[in-house]
């Protein structure tokens, strides 16, 4: 297939939308990380989104919706809870998982009898979901496994003649994927971390806000995490990658150590050190991605100090990078 490269020109829009209609892929900028996308409620283009990405079936998509008035044709209930959440937040990097009418196909939920659902707030998105009248299934647009894209030229480099088109859209500012929350409990509990802390739903609600146990410290065989795409391997770039923690000029001083002995070996290495849990959100996935582009054998990072869920949400995505490859000095 030949991929379309579209503006969001009005003209572009309406051609992604047409194309989202007729069961088609479309990826397109969120404020978090590209999605692929195509419509929710048709199983044959949620099959297609598994298939491009080479994803595993049992890893439910998200349903984005522009509109809240949408929530109650895909979830069978709405607590007072997710809604006073949703008001809060959307548009904005939160997911809420729902159980789920009908409608919803489980080609869609990777056969679960709940929908995760998001109001993005990238104004493409947006228009997208807008324009093509339906609710858009989309998951991360990178091949499975692949860091996440976090602008259009990273989607192209993954993606291009495996969707039938992509919306050149702005880099995204996050940088990490969506919180995702489970809503179907009496309290919220997070099964992704992101840029939504446990802090905020705390405040927005006024009742406490915990983690699903199987996303805290090292994969164990024995907690199966609830959100099923936290059971994979993700995020790894070719190069070996190395975690170094400890107190910030010391590991500074080991990496410089450590990447010129590498160097010396002949291995082109690369080092990633982040001023902030923020900074390093945001560009995380793209210098994952760059490293690879330029060929790096080694990528010495790091590691954010987590005292605080910012910086917890971003090790998480580079605790599965580095293959839980962490030194302490
Ligand atoms: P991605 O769209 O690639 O960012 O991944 C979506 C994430 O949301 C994955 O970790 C999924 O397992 C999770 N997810 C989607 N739907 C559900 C659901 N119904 N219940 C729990 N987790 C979900
Ligand atoms: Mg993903």
């Amino acid at each position: 297939m030949k991929t379309l490269y579209l503006s969001t020109s009005k003209q572009d829009m309406r051609i992604a939308a047409a194309i989202v209609r007729t069961g088609g892929l479309v990826a397109f900028p969120t404020e978090t990380v590209y999605g692929l996308g195509g419509n929710a409620l048709d199983p044959e283009a949620s099959k297609k989104i598994y298939a491009a990405k080479g994803r595993p079936s049992d890893n439910p998509l998200i349903v984005h919706i522009s509109d809240l008035s949408r929530i109650e044709e895909l979830a069978a209930r709405f607590p007072d809870n997710a809604r006073k959440l949703a008001e809060a937040v959307w548009p904005g990097p939160m997911t809420l998982v729902l159980p789920k009418k009908d409608i919803v196909p489980d080609a869609t939920t990777g056969g679960l009898r709940t929908v995760a659902i998001r109001m993005p707030a990238d104004p493409a998105a947006l228009e997208l979901i807008s324009l093509s009248g339906c609710p858009i299934a989309a998951p991360s647009a990178n091949l499975s496994g692949h860091p996440s894209p976090t602008r259009w030229e990273h989607v192209r480099d993954d993606l291009d003649g495996r969707a039938d088109a992509v919306i050149m859209g702005s880099p995204c500012v996050g940088g990490i994927e969506s919180t995702v929350i489970d809503m179907t409990e009496e309290l919220p509990q997070i099964l992704r971390p992101g840029l939504i802390t446990p802090e905020r739903v705390t405040e927005i609600l006024g009742v406490p806000c915990g983690y699903d146990p199987a996303i805290l410290g090292r994969p164990d065989p024995a907690l199966v995490p609830k959100a099923p795409g936290m059971k994979y391997r993700h995020y790894a770039p070719r190069a070996e990658m190395r975690l170094f923690s400890g107190e910030r000029s010391r590991v500074s001083a080991v990496i410089k150590e450590e990447a010129e002995r590498c160097r010396s070996l002949g291995k082109k290495t690369e080092v990633l050190m982040y001023e902030d849990s923020r900074e390093a959100a945001e560009r995380l996935f793209e210098d994952l991605r760059r490293a690879d582009s330029e060929g790096a054998d080694v990528i010495l990072a790091m590691a954010l100090p987590e005292d605080e869920s910012v910086a917890f949400s971003v090790m998480n995505r580079m605790l599965k990078s580095a293959g839980y490859n962490i030194k302490q000095v």
